[in-house]
């Protein structure tokens, strides 16, 4: 009976949403469809080209990422996909981020070089789970999607990166001892993602690379598609060690890539001095967490 939950939940949802996952937003005057997209856009905001360009993008990661995870597992309805501009609050400064919402649906913004694209295969990894997993451990979600999108993009170096090595700045945070413990990650997520973005994103996404890298896609992916996703007692199942065993093992891996990296004491200099880092304060064990 349990199982059956989940499936009549997706089965309503479908039948709520008919022919998109999520219901089409009424903010924007633009649409677009594609094979398995709905691109929503206003002309303030967006030009043709850029909607034209994400729109073959899309599909390319749809495509990729359908072969990854196995069609089985991709959305029988078209995804929805919002572009909102710089997401810039007129009156705050804040800056919005790129994010998928409760029904699915994608919101870009403009991200530094990167464009509406840099982020666009991590969330749509989000956008195909959301709504169809038994748990959502949202620390696993968020290391899962980073860890799909490098694999998929190995060359994309946006957010929190802004163009510098993982090696170096994901490094910097653990050889230093200002990074924030991955447990504590992961047990403060709600508290400390977006709070500490800098430091959450890029270590958590290291973390998940080594266990890809060390333990293979296939064991990360089954865990993903397991009634036990998000149950942190279940990793020794899938990779034959505790949380805090794996967690172990790859401090040790980056401390050694940092201290192998040349040059990462100046590189990661640079990448606080000239990118936009520099205007946030890190989090602090005592004070944050
Ligand atoms: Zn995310």
């Amino acid at each position: 009976m349990k199982k059956l939950i989940p499936v009549i939940l997706m089965f309503l949802s479908s039948l709520a949403f008919g022919q998109t996952k999520g219901v089409l937003s009424d903010r924007f005057s633009e649409k677009k469809e594609s094979e398995h997209f709905v691109l929503q856009w206003n002309t303030q905001q967006s030009s043709e080209k850029e909607i034209e360009e994400a729109a073959v993008f899309a599909e390319e990661v749809y495509q990729k990422l359908s072969e990854l995870l196995g069609e089985q597992h991709m959305p029988s309805a078209k995804l929805i996909i919002t572009f909102r501009g710089e997401g810039v609050d007129p009156e705050t400064y804040k800056k919005s981020v790129p994010h998928v919402d409760g029904q699915g649906r994608i919101h870009l913004y403009r991200f530094e070089s990167g464009g509406y694209l840099g982020a666009l295969a991590h969330e749509m990894v989000h956008a195909v789970r959301v709504n169809t997993q038994p748990r959502w451990e949202r620390f696993f979600e968020e290391g899962l999607a980073s860890a799909l999108a490098h694999y998929l993009y190995p060359e994309n170096k946006s957010f929190a990166r802004y163009g510098y090595p993982l090696d170096v700045v994901a490094g910097y945070w653990l050889v230093s001892g200002k990074g924030i413990p991955l447990e504590t990650m992961r047990i403060q997520h709600g508290r400390l993602n977006l709070k500490c973005s800098f430091q959450t994103y890029v270590m958590r996404e290291d973390f998940f690379n080594y266990l890809v890298v060390h333990y293979g896609i296939d064991k990360l992916l089954a865990y993903a598609y397991a009634d036990a996703v998000g149950i942190i007692e279940a990793y020794p199942k899938y990779w034959g060690k505790t949380f805090s065993e794996l967690v172990s093992e790859w401090e040790s891996d980056l401390t050694r890539r940092y201290n192998a990296y040349e040059g990462a004491a100046q590189l990661a200099d640079e990448y606080f001095k000239n990118t936009p880092v520099k205007y946030s304060r890190a989090c602090e064990a005592g004070i944050d967490y």
